[in-house]
């Protein structure tokens, strides 16, 4: 098999995985949290699914990532997941990439970049931070658009939901 066809093999791989977070992400969005979904793959096999699940759980620690990492240390009965790849929608923030250097996660593969909190290059990279000695691989722009998108479409939603609950109370207190 020549590199050209790995290679258009991994990225139609990547494809599937990177589809497989964003269902979970619309899952977060039914739940009324960030759509944001991940995926950790071990041999070609998902063993961690997780998605945003902040306010439900009342917990700022419960990222897509880290529900998905967790879920793939109880899977493979390690809390090293060597050898494994996370997909993620939205490029990790600072929290996220940490757990996954500290998880020696070897490659992440995410969606959209995130200017304002990214760990994997927008705002710092901590995913190969000189100084600490496991870097992770990482690849952006997986399927960009479609996960920019589900998030874009998110917000807008939630805009226009304040905004319309806004005129409402307003239109109650102008009737007392
Ligand atoms: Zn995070």
């Amino acid at each position: 098999m020549s590199n050209k066809n790995q290679e258009r093999l991994s990225s139609a791989a990547d494809a599937v995985f990177m589809r497989r977070a964003m269902e979970l992400a619309a899952q977060a969005e039914a739940e009324g949290e960030v759509p944001v979904g991940a995926v950790v793959v071990h041999n070609g096999v998902i063993v961690g699914e997780g998605w945003n699940r902040s306010i439900g759980h009342h917990d700022a620690t419960a990222h897509a990532e880290m529900m998905a990492l967790r879920q793939a240390g109880q899977t493979l009965q390690n809390y090293r997941l060597v050898d494994t790849t996370l997909y993620v929608t939205l490029e990790p923030c600072p929290m996220c990439a940490g757990a996954i250097v500290h998880s020696r996660v070897g490659k992440v593969v995410f969606g959209a970049h995130d200017a304002k909190t990214g760990a994997a290059g927008s705002t710092m990279n901590l995913l190969s931070y000189e100084g600490v000695n496991h870097h992770v691989v990482f690849e952006g722009d997986v399927l960009a658009s479609e996960c920019r998108a589900q998030l874009q479409a998110f917000f807008k939603r939630r805009r226009a939901e304040k905004k319309a609950a806004k005129l409402a109370a307003r239109q109650t207190s102008s009737d007392v």
